[in-house]
């Protein structure tokens, strides 16, 4: 079979280092175009990651000969590339929002990791296990921005994905949740190369990530909204709080998460069983990075950990544990995902097939 053709812009950055890790041997995409700042352009990708590097292999011979372009040169884009995956930083996020949306003028649907397309109310926030609906709007978007075969399609924040998925399924099995607080322990791979410096965060934790917790707090009301005739509308039914914090781990999100329902609760052999059939529908296709449980109850006390949990299924599978009653709530637990992979390059991957496998991308 042909592979599609793919981009990814903002290759040489840690987002970007784990599609190309992940992409090796993919059944469907090939990269064939790699993007960076202009720091990075005219360089062999070897050259412009250079010590950049952090995956646990060498550079993959089919990319480290390929010369790097500038992500805004959109002369250069070649004529056979299907869609990009964007993982770039810009100064300003109205940068990023231009220069995604001018891919999607070229015709080059963009699925992005960054939260700059977050709020556009017909840029749809895909979880595949939770809201692979939301695509519908694709067709609303071209329409209203005059787009013929491109699109943005964007990512969620890298921290809610530990818990929602877990708090969807539990919901989706009829019981409605009135309220979250939610304690992150977010990785420090998480804030991109070279990220925090080591001093601030070896031996310490530092109780504040900007921006991190109003996207923990606001991002699911859009991820559980429904399609509306002009883009997404938001399902604010659900109250959360967040504190979101850095931790000296490399990768791997913890949340310490508290629930309360509306009215039935649920007894936590329910939720358990709850969440280890929960299956949607990425599993049903049966899309080459579908987790084949995207919810995994991890029965030891003393569990999950980043270290010995995120690489669950190929670092795809929520890990969960820890559920107890709460004095104040209902229950508690502790929930982890990989960051830089289901919460960041994986869960992009897991959206690009199920785009494909609805026939959006060609
Ligand atoms: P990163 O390591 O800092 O990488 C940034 C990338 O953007 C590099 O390829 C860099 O190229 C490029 N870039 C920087 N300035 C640019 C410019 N002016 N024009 C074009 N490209 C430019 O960041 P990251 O952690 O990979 O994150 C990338 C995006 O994903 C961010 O929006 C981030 O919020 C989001 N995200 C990250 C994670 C995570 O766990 N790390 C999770 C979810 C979402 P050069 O090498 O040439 O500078």
């Amino acid at each position: 079979m042909n592979k599609i053709k793919i981009g990814i812009c903002g290759a040489t950055g840690v987002v970007g280092q784990n599609y190309i890790k992940l992409l090796q041997g993919h059944p469907w995409f090939q990269i064939v175009d790699v993007a960076a700042s202009p720091r990075s352009a005219g360089k062999t990708y070897a050259e412009a990651a250079g010590f950049k590097w952090q995956m646990p292999m060498s550079i993959p011979d089919s990319v480290k000969d390929l010369i790097v372009r500038d992500v805004q040169d959109f002369e250069s884009i070649p004529d056979d590339l299907s869609f990009v995956f964007s993982a770039i930083t810009m100064p300003t996020k109205d940068q990023i929002k231009e220069v995604e949306f001018k891919y999607a003028e070229k015709g080059i649907p963009v699925i992005s990791n960054n939260s700059a397309h977050r709020w556009t109310p017909d840029v749809p926030m895909i979880i595949g296990e939770i809201n692979h609906k939301h695509a519908d709007v694709i067709p609303i978007q071209q329409k209203n921005r005059g787009f013929d075969k491109g699109f943005v399609v964007v990512k969620p924040n890298c921290s809610l994905q530990s818990y929602l998925t877990a708090t969807y399924a539990i919901e989706a099995a009829g019981y409605k949740i009135d309220k979250l607080i939610i304690t992150t322990l977010q990785a420090v791979s998480g804030a991109g190369y070279p990220g925090v410096a080591s001093l601030d965060v070896v031996d310490n934790i530092v109780p504040y990530i900007g921006g991190e917790e109003e996207k923990t707090e606001q991002e699911p009301h859009k991820i559980l909204g429904k399609v509306g005739e002009n883009g997404i509308v938001n399902d604010d039914s659900i109250q959360i709080s967040s504190t979101c914090t850095r931790v000296a781990v490399s990768d791997g999100h913890t949340a310490s998460v508290n629930m309360k329902f509306k009215d039935k609760v649920p007894s936590k052999e329910e939720i358990i069983k709850i969440w280890t059939e929960f299956k949607s529908v990425p599993q049903e296709l049966n899309l080459p990075f579908a987790p084949k449980r995207p919810i995994i109850y991890l029965e030891n006390i003393d569990r999950p950990q980043p270290k010995k949990d995120r690489d669950n299924d190929k670092g795809m599978a929520v890990s969960v544990g820890r559920l107890r009653k709460d004095n104040v709530f209902d229950y508690k637990f502790v929930a982890l995902s990989h960051n830089t992979v289901r919460g960041a390059a994986g869960g992009s991957i897991l959206t690009a097939e199920l785009l494909k496998a609805k026939g959006l991308i060609k």
